[in-house]
């Protein structure tokens, strides 16, 4: 087997993948703010990551995939306040009440769509103590000082035996002729400074006690606390969505590196964004579409309702590193491929066997893994299941044979990649199941008539032909029901 090669944002360069532990990989990424409803953009982030850890595990790779939940200390931009207090303060609610309505939104839609929950789900709340620890040993390395009860991280310090810019390229002397004067009302000795604590106002509703102030950490924090509690001072992989670069993980690596003087992260990882009309998708511009107005329709913005794997499906078509814009004719193009797919494989259960291949099964399969391996790239591999489609068709006109075991390896290599690793399901199945039970129901109506006209033959024939199908039928007194063996 190849190696699997990753685009590691460090380098900007692709590294062959060479896990700490043996077939072990410890995997973090930065989860929602939750403060409002996951859109699209954020959806698709967390999908790509998903597909990463699908494609480690099919693998064989053991995973610890750890994935935050921010429920405070993330401030509005260009303010003091944080974001779920903010919410909280407008409607009227506890911050609490706020980040579990949209914890619960956010576990919902990312299970609509198909995706693995995270092995640990850490909380910012829930992992203060650990957040106030190390700030005091970045403050005993003096890389750190204590303003009016909030403590910020000194990076011009930090920068003179370390390098803060390593991540996202930025050179900290053009960050700071870009950046505008402090204005004098700031408690930072530098633009670039980042709190690692904050004295909480007296209305500022989430606060904590600490050394230094009744107060909160800063957003950054968090992450660096909660990856390292969980995968070790040093582990594989952090992953996130492109905007977060710089600052947050920038910020995340200068903070690692202040408490444990090296490096936190082997490869750095990053999915590019979605569009919506050539723009960011992005809850503050309005320029979004939540996950619920794509599977009602309800939104100007679509033609018509569309389902979950058909999104997936679509997501799955672009490289996680290039920008993807979503549309009505990106969506039904999708629709119409994801039919395709699936039609495939439902008749691929069905192909009959002959003496002979004449279709090379092993090269389609290692082409298949070829592009899984250069950076997880499924337009590729998709390409490549694409050519599987158009084989199981002639295989089903007797252009193409496979002999028995081929076809054994082909079908297995195609569910697999299709299920496990792309993560979409046969949605035209569950479909067939509401079919199944209209047509039962219709079924148990025809034999309630038969019983009235006391046609006890024809009764007791829908039942047991019924039964010999695997469909149970059973009379209660609110009427008669049925179970599926
Ligand atoms: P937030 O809750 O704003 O911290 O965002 C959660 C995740 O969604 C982060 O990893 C962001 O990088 C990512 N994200 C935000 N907007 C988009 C977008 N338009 N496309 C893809 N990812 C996004
Ligand atoms: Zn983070």
């Amino acid at each position: 087997m190849l190696s699997l090669k990753i685009y590691n944002s460090l380098s900007n360069t692709k590294e062959v993948f060479k896990p700490i532990h043996a077939q072990h990989v410890g995997m973090y990424v930065c989860g929602p703010t939750v403060y409002s409803n996951v859109h699209l953009g954020n959806v698709r982030t967390f999908m790509s990551f998903d597909m990463i850890l699908r494609y480690f595990k099919h693998l064989g790779f053991k995973v610890r995939y750890v994935r935050n939940i921010t429920d405070a200390g993330h401030l509005e931009d260009d303010s003091t306040e944080d974001k779920i207090s903010k919410k909280a303060r407008i409607e009227k609610l506890e911050p609490m009440e706020i980040v579990q309505q949209y914890t619960v939104d956010f576990h919902q839609i990312l299970e609509r769509f198909n995706c693995i929950a995270p092995s640990i789900e850490p909380t910012a709340t829930g992992h203060i103590v650990e957040q106030i620890e190390a700030i005091k040993i970045i403050l005993n390395k003096g890389l750190a000082y204590e303003v009016n009860g909030s403590v910020y991280f000194d990076v011009l310090k930090y920068n003179k035996t370390k390098h803060y810019g390593i991540l996202s390229g930025r050179n900290i002397e053009e960050l700071l002729s870009n950046t505008r004067e402090l204005d004098g009302q700031s408690e930072k000795r530098n633009p670039q400074d980042f709190a690692l604590w904050k004295k909480a106002s007296p209305q500022h509703i989430m606060r904590w006690p600490s050394p230094w102030s009744d107060g909160f950490p800063g957003w950054h924090l968090e992450c660096t606390v909660m990856s390292t509690k969980y995968l070790g001072e040093k582990f594989d992989i952090h992953g996130g969505g492109m905007d977060l670069k710089f600052p947050h993980h920038e910020c995340e690596i200068a903070q690692a590196e202040a408490c444990n003087n090296h490096p936190p992260v082997n490869y750095w990882l990053h999915a590019n964004m979605l569009t919506l009309n050539g723009k960011k998708m992005s809850k503050s511009t309005g320029n979004y579409i939540l996950p619920n107005q794509l599977f009602s329709g309800n939104t100007d913005l679509l033609s018509k309702p569309f389902s979950p794997s058909v999104v997936r499906f679509l997501f799955m078509q672009a490289h996680y590193r290039s920008i993807l814009d979503l549309s009505s004719e990106a969506l039904e193009a999708s629709e119409k491929g994801y039919n395709r797919l699936m039609e495939a494989l439902q008749i691929l259960p069905n192909l009959n066997a002959s003496n002979t291949s004449d279709f090379n099964v092993n090269d389609w399969k290692a082409k298949c893994y070829e592009a899984m391996n250069d950076d997880f790239n499924t337009p590729i591999l998709i390409a490549h299941l694409f050519e599987g489609v158009k084989q199981i068709n002639l295989i089903e006109q007797s252009q193409t044979h496979l002999t028995q075991q081929d076809l054994a390896d082909f079908s297995k290599t195609m569910k697999a990649f299709v299920f496990d690793v792309l993560g979409l399901v046969n949605e035209n199945v569950v479909l067939n199941i509401q079919t199944l039970d209209k047509v039962v129901s219709m079924l148990i109506k025809m034999r309630n008539q038969a019983r009235a006209d006391k046609n006890w033959t024809l009764s007791d024939e829908i039942r047991d032909e019924l039964a010999s199908y695997g469909v149970q039928l059973k009379d209660g007194k609110e009427g008669t029901t049925f179970s599926i063996n």
